[in-house]
C-alpha cells in the first residue's frame, strides 16, 4: 500500500490473488524466492502519455492515455484498452495483473496487459471517435507490434474503435501485421471473437453446473451490463435454454419477467450498438420494465452473471441474491464482485467463479485470431467455437485441479489464482532475474 498510494482497484486485485496464493507458497516455498512475488505485483512498463484531439467544435480536447504493460513472462504483452471516464492508473494496473493470470489460464503464449484513456465516448460524434483513436495510436504506436503488445477493445472500445486503432497504426508503421485483436473480418478479425466472452462466461457456468449434475436449460439468469460482453452471455445462455430475466447499464435496470427472446435481444443490440442508446431507450422503444437507478441483484434468479465492471456486486447485494437462492454466479466482468461479495458467495457455497477464469473466452478467441493471421488462414465459425469451448473446459479442469478443498469442495477462486500463477511463476523462475 506504501509503494502505491491511491490505487485501492489494484490494492484490492493483488491481495485477493495472494489471498489464494499465501497457503500453496506455504507448501511450495520455491515461488517465494528470488523476489518472484515482489516481481509479479511490479509491471515491467507503464506508459503514460497526453492525447490531444480537435473536436467538433474546433476546440482542443486533452486526455490521458495509458499502457501497462505487465508481464511478457509467457508471450506478448496482451489485454484490452477501455475509454471511460473513470479510467486511471490504478484499474488499469488491476486489470493489467488479473489479465497476466487470466492469459496463462487459457494456455496460449500471451503475457498480460492493459490500456486506455478517460476519454468519454457518450455523446461523442463518430469523427470525434476517429480522431480521438488515430491521436491515442500516434503515441501508442511505438510500444506496440505483434510479438511485443497487442491490444483489444473492452469498456467502450468495439469493433468500430479496434478498427479506426488498427487502420492508424497500419498507416503510421506501414505494416499488416497482427498489432490488434478484435478487428472487422474484413481486415483479419476472428469469426466468433464480438461474441467469445459473453459465449465463454456461459460456457464456464454451465462447466460448474454440470460438475454438480445440472445443467441452464429452466434457469433463471441475471445479466448486468448491455455492452459487448452481456449482449453475447444473454445469446448463449437463451440458447442453452435458461430464462434471462434482466440488463443494465449505468442508468438502470431492465427487468422481463417473460425472459429475453432473440428479437428482444436483436432490438437490445439495435439501441445500444447502432444508436449508442440506453437501456431506458430500450424500455421506451419497446415498452419494457425499466427501474431507473437500480442494479440488477434484487431480482431472484439460480444464475447471476455480472457483465458490467468492477465492484458493481457488493456484500450487501450478494446477499439479498443468496437469500433469494442464487446456486451460480460466473462473473463476464473483471472484477464485479467486491472482496467481501466473493467471500460471502464461497461461504454460502454458491458456484462461484471469478472473471479471470469465466470471462477469459474473450482473450483466449483474441489467442487464436493472432494465430490465424500469423497463419495468413481465417478458420470457420464452428472450428473457433469449438476451441473456445474447449479452453473454457480446460479452465474449469485447472480451477477444480487447484482449488479443491480439503474437505472436497472447490475454491474457483483459489483454483484460479494458483492455476495462473504456477504458470507464469514457473516461466518467470526458469528465465531468472530480469
Ligand atoms: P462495453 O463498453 O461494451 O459495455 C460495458 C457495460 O457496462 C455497459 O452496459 C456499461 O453501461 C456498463 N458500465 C460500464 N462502466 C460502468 C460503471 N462505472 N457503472 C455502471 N455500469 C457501467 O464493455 P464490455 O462489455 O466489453 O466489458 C464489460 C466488462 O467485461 C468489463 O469489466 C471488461 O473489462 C470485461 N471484459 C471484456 C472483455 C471483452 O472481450 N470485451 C473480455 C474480458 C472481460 P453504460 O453504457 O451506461 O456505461
Amino acid at each position: 500500500a506504501l509503494r502505491n498510494p491511491g490505487q485501492p482497484e489494484f490494492l484490492q486485485a493483488v491481495t485477493e490473488v495472494m489471498e489464494s496464493l499465501w497457503p500453496f507458497i506455504e507448501e511450495h516455498p520455491r515461488y517465494a524466492e528470488h523476489g518472484l512475488l515482489e516481481r509479479l505485483v511490479e509491471p515491467e512498463r507503464i506508459v503514460m502519455f497526453r492525447v490531444s484531439w480537435v473536436d467538433d467544435h474546433g476546440s482542443v480536447q486533452v486526455n490521458r492515455g495509458y499502457r501497462i504493460q505487465h508481464s511478457m513472462a509467457i508471450g506478448p504483452y496482451k489485454g484490452g484498452i477501455r475509454f471511460h471516464p473513470s479510467v486511471n492508473l490504478s484499474v488499469l494496473k488491476f486489470l493489467a495483473f488479473e489479465q497476466t493470470f487470466k492469459n496463462a489460464l487459457t494456455t496460449l503464449p500471451m503475457g498480460g496487459g492493459k490500456g486506455g484513456s478517460d476519454f468519454d465516448p457518450k455523446g461523442k460524434s463518430p469523427g470525434e471517435v476517429m480522431r480521438f483513436c488515430q491521436a491515442f495510436v500516434s503515441e501508442l504506436f511505438r510500444h506496440v507490434g505483434a510479438d511485443t503488445d497487442v491490444p483489444a477493445g473492452d469498456i467502450g472500445v468495439g469493433g468500430r474503435e479496434v478498427g479506426f486503432m488498427a487502420g492508424m497504426m497500419k498507416k503510421l508503421s506501414n505494416r499488416a501485421d497482427c498489432v490488434f485483436t478484435g478487428k472487422g473480418l474484413s481486415f483479419g478479425g476472428s469469426l466468433v471473437r464480438p461474441e467469445a466472452t459473453g459465449y465463454g462466461t456461459v460456457y464456464f457456468a454451465q462447466e460448474m453446473l454440470k460438475s454438480k449434475g445440472r445443467s441452464l436449460d429452466g434457469l433463471r439468469v441475471s445479466v448486468s451490463g448491455s455492452g459487448n460482453v452481456a449482449q453475447y452471455a444473454v445469446e448463449k445462455a437463451m440458447e442453452l435454454g435458461a430464462k434471462v430475466v434482466t440488463v443494465s447499464d449505468s442508468s438502470g435496470t431492465i427487468v422481463d419477467e417473460d425472459g429475453f427472446t432473440p428479437a428482444k435481444l436483436a432490438e437490445l443490440m439495435e439501441v445500444k450498438n447502432h444508436l449508442y442508446g440506453r437501456v431506458s431507450d430500450y424500455a421506451a422503444r419497446t415498452g419494457a420494465t425499466f427501474e431507473a437507478g437500480v442494479r440488477p441483484w434484487h431480482v431472484p434468479v439460480d444464475v447471476a452473471l455480472p457483465c458490467a465492471t468492477q465492484n458493481e456486486l457488493d456484500a450487501n447485494d450478494a446477499a439479498v441474491l443468496i437469500k433469494n437462492g442464487v446456486v451460480c454466479v460466473a462473473e463476464g466482468a473483471n472484477m464485479p464482485s467486491t472482496i467481501d461479495a466473493a467471500k460471502a458467495f464461497e461461504a454460502a457455497g454458491v458456484l462461484y467463479a471469478p472473471g479471470k477464469a469465466s470471462n477469459a473466452g474473450g482473450v483466449a478467441t483474441s489467442g487464436l485470431e493472432m494465430s490465424q493471421n500469423a497463419a495468413r488462414l481465417s478458420w470457420p465459425r464452428e472450428e473457433v467455437d469449438a476451441r473456445l469451448l474447449q479452453i473454457m473446459q480446460g479452465i474449469h479442469a485447472a480451477c477444480l485441479h487447484y482449488g479443491k478443498r480439503s474437505d472436497g469442495t472447490v475454491s474457483y477462486v483459489d483454483g484460479a489464482n494458483i492455476a495462473g500463477f504456477v504458470k507464469v511463476a514457473d516461466a518467470m523462475l526458469a528465465q531468472g532475474v530480469v
